[in-house]
């Protein structure tokens, strides 16, 4: 979709990266890595100043304790982070119980470890968790469950009783978790992001994954990390070793500097995005869509059958054409397509003026 964009001069709100670079202090960070010589290989598990920094940043906004040295990983990317903990933790024939509309990578990598997805349908408008469609998909080789909250593309964030719920089948089963909190800054409304890992029994079998690139806007950067127990980071580690060896040296120093910035630099942030957040919705909603409202994250949904629509795929593929502005097809995220189908995922990680023009050329579309 961002080629399509490009090729037809359409604004971008398909692809998840913002138009502004993060703070100032942490792009000199990196320049001055640069700088210093910090570009050759760092050590395979991270610099042990990122290293630290992740440490003290789980502490400090999630009371979780973690040593540097063992339980945490520097990757490129959370992507990385997945694709090494999916293939390490499973094993061919192995389940891997999800929830749908996932992000794109989860099903490629569960697929890539020849293990098998079975995903758990979030169905609009609420995308909550059906305690039955979560019981029913577990079976005897299940393996782990893949957790994302706050949710990539529904905006949704589970409550502490939904991951409970996860939790419970965890322990009970004895399976592992692997939780995908990339967005763990931007939850909106005063609501809190809970970690799967701070749950009862939860921290002895979870592996938390997150990434700079949200956080810091540097979705460029590629910088992320997975933590948690020494065993299951090693094992990551262990196939991390074999896709990169190493990741991005001199932005790992501007990281470790980045993750010390104070509370106020990410109450501003989280602020910043959620104005965003209001303003598209605003905007879509007077251009006629249907919109369920996110609470983290910086996507919407829209149902477009508001504005006489059915299917999402047509709609974006056509809408660059029709209204100069591209959007991306929530279906491509369900096995389950009719859940999808009229569901469409706009990022508002963008400047206020842009979103005000994509509104603007998308409140055409009803005339
Ligand atoms: N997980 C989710 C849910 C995401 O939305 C993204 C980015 N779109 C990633 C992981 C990947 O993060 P990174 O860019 O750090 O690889």
């Amino acid at each position: 979709m961002s080629a399509l964009a490009t090729r037809t001069g359409a604004i971008n709100l398909g692809q998840g990266f913002p138009d502004t670079d993060g703070p100032a202090a942490v792009v000199e960070a990196a320049v001055a890595a640069l700088r210093a010589g910090h570009n050759q290989y760092p050590p395979g598990p991270g610099i042990p100043e990122l290293r630290a920094a992740v440490a003290a940043h789980q502490r400090r906004f999630h009371g979780i304790e973690l040593d540097p040295d063992g339980e945490v990983l520097v990757t490129t990317g959370a992507t990385e982070a997945i694709a090494a903990a999916l293939l390490a933790l499973c094993e061919p024939g192995d389940e891997v119980v999800t929830f749908e509309p996932y992000y794109d990578s989860y099903a490629a990598c569960i697929a890539l470890a020849g293990a098998r997805r079975r995903p758990v349908t979030l169905r609009p408008p609420g995308f909550a968790i059906d305690p039955e469609a979560l019981a029913a998909a577990f079976s005897p080789r299940t393996r782990l469950v893949l957790v994302n909250s706050p949710h990539n593309p529904t905006g949704r964030v589970f409550g502490r009783e939904e991951l409970e719920l996860i939790a419970a089948h965890c322990r009970e089963r004895d399976l592992l978790a692997v939780s995908d909190e990339v967005y763990e800054h931007l939850v909106f409304d005063g609501r809190e992001h809970v970690p799967l890992a701070t749950l009862p029994g939860m921290a002895e079998r979870t592996l938390t994954i997150s990434s700079a690139g949200k956080t810091f806007s540097v979705t460029g950067w590629k910088i992320g990390w997975a933590c948690g127990p020494r065993a299951l980071v090693a094992a990551t580690q262990t196939v991390k070793q074999y896709l990169t060896f190493v990741s991005g040296a001199p932005f790992q120093h501007a990281i470790a500097h980045a993750l010390t910035l104070p509370d106020c630099y990410f109450e501003d942030f989280r602020a910043g995005m959620q104005a965003k957040r209001d303003r598209l919705c605003a905007g879509l909603e007077a251009a006629g869509l249907e919109v369920l409202r996110p609470a983290g994250t910086y996507f919407v949904t829209a149902d477009i059958r508001a504005i006489g629509e059915r299917d999402g795929r047509t709609f974006c593929l056509a809408l660059p054409e029709r209204a100069g502005v591209v959007a991306v097809p929530t279906v491509v995220f369900y096995d389950d397509k009719e859940a999808g189908r009229s569901l469409v995922r706009f990022a508002f990680c963008k400047r206020d003026e842009v979103i005000d023009e994509a509104v603007a050329r998308l409140s055409r579309l009803q005339g």
